[in-house]
């Protein structure tokens, strides 16, 4: 297998894993809400030798004394999640090229889920295609770094 690869919004930081991540998780604590936007964060450890960023590198932000989490400078997408002490690293799987290679196994602060989070999925969806037709966008014109190299 050729590994996994990945990287942000714009393209300016790629990576690759050399190994396959082991243990995804998510997690619900408020810094992973915070630092992803989103309800939780979803994350793929592997060990730190086998990320290689392949084109720029992310920004560190030191989030606690004991973690550090790396995003894109240029579009903040965030990339890493590392505990300081650590010879693993994470990284946030919808950052991967393909979102769906891996899926979590356990889940970390549950107790901190937002109240909506397991209701979400069941809401009233619209099909991305209905969508755009209703606002009257023939095409997005995507700035997006494509899932590849
Ligand atoms: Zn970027
Ligand atoms: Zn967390």
């Amino acid at each position: 297998m050729g590994g996994l690869t990945g990287g942000c919004q714009c393209g300016a930081v790629r990576f690759s894993l050399a190994e396959i991540p082991n243990g995804a998780s998510i997690c619900h604590c408020r810094m992973c809400q915070k630092a992803t936007g989103s309800p939780y964060g979803a994350y793929a450890p592997i060990s730190r030798d086998a990320l290689t960023f392949t084109r720029g590198a992310p920004k560190l932000f030191r989030s606690s004394e004991i973690a550090e989490r790396g995003f894109c400078a240029d579009c903040g997408t965030p990339l890493t999640y590392r505990n300081i002490s650590s010879a693993r690293v994470s990284v946030t799987i919808c950052s991967l090229d393909d979102p769906d290679a891996l899926a979590p196994e356990s889940q970390l602060d549950a107790d901190n889920a937002v109240s909506w989070v397991r209701d979400c999925l069941t809401k009233p969806n619209t099909q991305i295609d209905d969508w755009l037709k209703s606002k009257s966008v023939a095409d997005v014109g995507s700035h997006q770094q494509p899932d590849h190299d």
